[in-house]
């Protein structure tokens, strides 16, 4: 394999809607399939992978307490979702022979590892997939935040945020032709001007520890493993 990646170890952050497909709710299996051949192509390349995904594809805390839901309850059943996620993550790489570990923030023992900080530092020495779900254990937070955590525990040397666009706009590209990608742009002014490219506590807590975020798409084949060996376009943000 003659790419050469310009990084050791890193985090994936998804979010629960990259694994729905087409459609509208939940898991289009293939999709997933496609996504873990992304993965596994960098984890050729011998990069240590850490992965959050998020579960806004089964179920989010906020849409729930606006329905009447009690939000802390709410809350966990969008953790619980991003355990569904993260399993169905784990089925898509070992059918790739790519050896995983989930490790939950809340406990579930008889499904997947409880997180021990040194032992899924382990695991990725190993060169197991680590798949980190349930966020950070806690509600009122988002996989974004548990993504940056999770980062800077595994001492990451850059959050890869796959996106459906490659990059940071100053407005939605989908919707207006001249919006403008950044090539870089700061943590400053991602939350000054609500760039949304996470969450205002993520993009905090990657700036008081200068984590990087590279967004790039997920949707053109190849980009995570192509921006792992600085080709194709993303944004920085750091
Ligand atoms: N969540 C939470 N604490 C966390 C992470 C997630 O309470 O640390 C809940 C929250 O209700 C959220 C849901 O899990 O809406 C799904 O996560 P998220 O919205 O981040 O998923 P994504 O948008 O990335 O699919």
């Amino acid at each position: 394999d003659s790419l050469q990646p310009k990084f050791k170890r890193v985090l994936l952050k998804i979010s629960g809607e990259a694994l729905m497909g087409d459609q509208g709710f939940g898991l289009h299996p293939p999709t997933v399939q496609r996504i873990a051949r992304e993965v596994k192509s960098v984890h050729d390349l011998g990069v240590e992978i850490c992965m959050v995904i998020g579960g806004g594809n089964i179920f989010r805390g906020l849409s729930g307490s606006a329905q009447g839901m009690e939000r802390t309850t709410a809350d966990y059943m969008g953790m619980l979702a991003t355990i569904m996620n993260a399993l169905a993550m784990q089925s898509a790489l070992e059918e790739l022979d790519v050896f995983t570990r989930v490790i939950s923030a809340i406990r579930m023992d008889e499904v997947c590892e409880p997180y021990i900080r040194r032992r899924a530092v382990r695991h990725l020495e190993k060169k197991r997939v680590c798949i980190f779900a349930a966020g950070t254990g806690n509600p009122y937070f988002t996989t974004d935040t548990a993504a940056t955590l999770r980062a800077n525990e595994m001492a990451c040397e850059a959050i890869f945020k796959g996106t459906k666009v490659d990059g940071v706009y100053d407005k939605d590209p989908k919707k207006h032709a001249d919006a403008k990608r950044y090539d870089e742009v700061t943590y400053d002014e991602v939350l000054a001007q609500h760039l949304g490219v996470m969450d205002a506590s993520a993009i905090a807590l990657a700036r008081d520890n200068n984590l990087p975020i590279i967004v790039f798409s997920l949707d053109e084949p190849g980009g995570f493993r192509g921006i792992l060996a600085g080709q194709g376009t993303y944004t920085s943000v750091h």
